[in-house]
Order: structure tokens, then sequence, then C-alpha cells
């Protein structure tokens, strides 16, 4: 069976990463990876859905055992992908969606050349701002250090295989350029790369 791609799409806070990936889960080809942190659940979030909520201790243990396939601090909190489950979805033949941020990104492409490197971005820092505020979930502090962090993050796009913009309103047409891109990623000739050979037999 055909292993599933590695998707990581990274974007700064604000760009609607979690809108645009929940409309990809829709569809039973995508898998989500729940990751780990170290970050208190806002309201609303689930523990075992949209994070593994565990303490410092915890987490250094995991990656001390080997069991993350890449972790990362963003604003002081402990954030990581946990190995094990990531392997079983993609032996499985489906699409694994990794919702992380470039440093993580960047060790993922790393250690798998494979994996497909999609940065989300908002049209602009103005947008992005104003979405950040108005999602008002979290602390001035916090959105500070969230916008400041964009410079490096959108310093790092080179690195990314592609590039999509959330405009208003936009997750939807994101999400059909997220599964366009997957389709053309998958009849990629370096993907295929017996294909000539195996024609023939
Ligand atoms: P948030 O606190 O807003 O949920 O996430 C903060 C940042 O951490 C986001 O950019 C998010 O994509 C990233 N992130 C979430 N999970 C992981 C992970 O497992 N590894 C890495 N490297 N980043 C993650």
């Amino acid at each position: 069976m055909e292993k599933g791609l590695l998707i990581v799409v990274s974007g700064p806070a604000g760009s609607g990463k979690g809108t645009v990936n929940a409309m990809l889960l829709e569809s039973e080809e995508y898998a989500f990876s729940v990751s780990a942190t170290t970050r208190d659940p806002r309201p609303g979030e689930v523990h075992g859905k949209n994070y593994l909520y565990i303490t410092r201790e915890d987490f250094e243990g995991r990656i001390a055992r080997g069991e993350m396939l890449e972790h990362t601090v963003y604003c002081d909190n402990y954030y990581g992908t946990p190995l094990k489950e990531a392997m079983e979805v993609l032996e499985s033949g489906r699409n694994l969606i990794l919702e992380i941020e470039v440093e993580g990104a960047m060790n993922v492409k790393r250690r798998y050349p494979d994996a497909v490197l999609i940065m989300l971005l908002p049209p602009s820092f103005a947008v992005q701002e104003a979405r950040l505020r108005g999602r008002a979930t979290e602390t001035e502090d916090c959105i500070l250090k969230r916008l400041e962090r964009t410079k490096s993050e959108v310093a790092l796009l080179n690195h990314y295989d592609y590039v999509v913009y959330n405009r208003d309103n936009g997750a939807g047409i994101c999400a059909d350029d997220i599964r366009a891109i997957v389709r053309a990623e998958k009849c990629s000739v370096r993907r295929h790369a017996k294909a000539s050979e195996d024609y023939f037999v």
C-alpha cells in the first residue's frame, strides 16, 4: 500500500491553521497528529483532541526516551509530535497533517526529506494582528510575543515548498489549495522513482 504523505502546515498565530486543517480532516484521507504541550488548554480545547496537555516533567521524559518525532519551545512552553502515532498513520496510507511551527518544520524536513512543507499566511501583518486581537484568548504579553515571532517565522518561508494565503473568509479556498498540492505531490515523478522500470514488468 502507498504510504501517506507527511504534510507540515505552519503559519504565524492568527493565520487560521486550525480552521483550514479542520476542513481537511472532514475527509478520511487525512489524519491529524495530536501534539503534546505544556501550555494550559484554552477555553473549549479538549485533552487528547487538540493537544495532550502534559507537565514539563512528563514532556522531558518523553524527549529523553526518544518518543518525539520533533519538539520545540514556543513562547516558554514545550510542543512536540509523538513519534509512534505519526508513523502508524503514515503506514496506514492516510496523509498526516502536522500543525507545527517553523523550527519543528525544519527538523521534520531534515529527518523526513519527503515531507511537504506548507506555510499558511494571512494577507498581511496588519490583518494578522487584527485577527489575533479579535480572538482575544491570549494575554497582551502572549499576543505581543506571537506577533514578534512572526518575523522569524516568515523569514524561513524560502525553506517551505508552498505558500497558501488565507484571505477574508478564505479557509475553504486554502483547504482546496492544500488538497490540490497533495494531489500534485502524489503524482510527482520523484515519488515514483521506479515507475519506468515497473511499467514493463
Ligand atoms: P498554540 O499555542 O497557538 O496552539 O500553538 C503555538 C504554536 O506551536 C503554533 O505555531 C503551533 O502550530 C505550534 N505547534 C503545535 N504543536 C506543535 C508541535 O508538536 N511541534 C511544534 N514544533 N510546534 C507545534
